[in-house]
């Protein structure tokens, strides 16, 4: 058994750098951009109207008041999308739409508004006085072309999707997801939707690492479960390992007489790097590489492996897809919390703001197989080892559950 935090820098040691893949906009949510977005062009693009109205020589308008209008020729008109190539001359408008290219000579928009309307005639009277730029949104004033919009490294949500579209983009490069392979061992195990048999349980573990393995940002490309017997795991692990940056498995690691998972791994060649962590719940944890495939042998019982996912692998494929690490947070705890006095401890919890603090408690269940702890909680408290339990008042370190919210 080695000391939890010596496991965690063995972990960091072995991590590597994933390629980049090009990529269709409509599929980028959710990645972390490999280049960064250059404006390739000023916006807006071109001075255009940013009301419905008619472009005119504002000097044309001076005076202009609903009572005493001034009468101007409509001479033609410029919708988004279809510039007028008209030269604005004086006492003369032209209708402009919002986004229509302003017509030449034109500098200014008045709203239909402030107008006699659109109509089929041929004069339209003026009842406001512009001035010159009014109601003109000019090339340029948001952003210069070469301006650099996004950074490399930048998770993409519907900001920078939208900048994207904005100036263009249709294809972006970035990081790639890691594949992952995910397993659950035992004989014991039923797919949920079919009738249990005597003894038997439904299999969770690999529900929950699917749903976190994809929330996370990692691509499944092998799910199964496996009987208890070697041949069957290494069929499965063989070929993990040769198409897999990740192998995470539930089950067979413990010490019990079907526990074959370690061995196979070690049949197959891989490094062992650790097995047994001085943690609680999760001891049995497995850790090597084997080509270019970090393993982790997660054990079965239910919170452990989800607890061991959430503070294990999920960090390791948040890192190599360069997310941002969210910053480290403590709460100030209100009830006791079974501190241990060798082992790392970690339980599901519940946190949320009291008087301006963030204070949290754990889940009253405590049994590694009571995955139903996991219910109503935000959060993962956990604690190095020491002496008794933490009293209420004292402070614990928090990972709030990323898809949840503290109130
Ligand atoms: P093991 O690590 O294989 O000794 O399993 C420890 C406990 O977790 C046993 O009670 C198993 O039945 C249970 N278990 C193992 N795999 C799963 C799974 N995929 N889903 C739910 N429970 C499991
Ligand atoms: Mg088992």
């Amino acid at each position: 058994m080695i000391p939890f935090h010596k496991a965690k820098s063995i972990v960091q040691k072995h991590l590597f750098t994933l390629g980049e893949e090009t990529i269709s906009l409509n599929d980028a949510g959710g990645r972390v951009l490999a280049q960064d977005i250059i404006a390739t062009f000023p916006s807006p693009l071109f001075d255009n109207s940013a009301m419905d109205g008619f472009a005119v020589l504002s000097r044309d308008t001076k005076d202009a008041t609903p009572k005493n209008p001034v009468t101007l020729k409509l001479v033609g008109v410029s919708s988004a999308g279809t510039p007028s190539d008209i030269e604005l001359e004086e006492g003369e408008c032209i209708q402009c739409m919002t986004g229509a290219k302003i017509p030449h000579g034109a500098d200014a928009i008045i709203m239909v508004e402030d107008s006699s309307g659109f109509s089929d005639l041929d004069k339209v009277q003026i009842t406001i006085e512009a001035f010159p730029g009014k109601h003109i949104r000019n090339c340029g004033e948001e952003i210069k072309e070469g301006e650099r919009l996004i950074q490399k490294g930048t998770p993409i949500t519907p900001s920078e999707i939208g900048t994207c579209a904005t100036f263009g983009y249709g294809e972006l490069t970035v990081y790639n997801k890691p594949k992952i392979a995910i397993f659950g061992t035992g004989d014991e195990l039923v797919e949920p939707g079919n009738a249990l048999c005597d003894g038997q349980i439904y299999n969770s573990n690999l529900y929950v690492f699917a749903e976190l393995a994809t929330r996370v940002g990692a691509e499944i490309i092998m799910r199964d479960v496996i009987k208890d017997n070697k041949d069957s795991l290494r069929a499965f692990l063989s070929h993990a390992i040769e198409t897999c940056d990740i192998i995470i498995s539930s089950g067979g690691v413990s010490m019990g007489k079907y526990d074959y998972v370690r061995e196979v791994f070690m049949e197959l060649g891989v490094n062992e790097h650790f097995w047994k962590v001085a943690q609680k719940p999760g001891k049995p944890l497995f850790f090597g590489t084997g080509y270019n495939t970090l393993i982790f042998g997660l054990p079965g019982n239910p919170v452990s492996s989800y607890i061991g996912f959430m503070e294990w692998v999920w960090p390791v494929i948040h890192t190599l897809t360069r997310q941002p690490k969210p910053e480290p947070l403590t709460a100030i705890l209100k009830k006791p919390f079974p501190r241990e006095d060798v082992k790392y401890r970690f339980l599901f919890g519940k946190a949320w703001m009291e008087k301006g603090q963030l204070v949290c408690e754990p889940s009253p269940k405590v049994g590694s197989h009571m995955l139903t702890s996991s219910l109503q909680t935000n959060c993962i408290l956990g604690t190095a080892q020491g002496d008794g339990p933490l009293k209420p008042g004292e402070s614990i370190s928090i990972h709030l559950l990323p898809w949840k919210t503290v109130k």
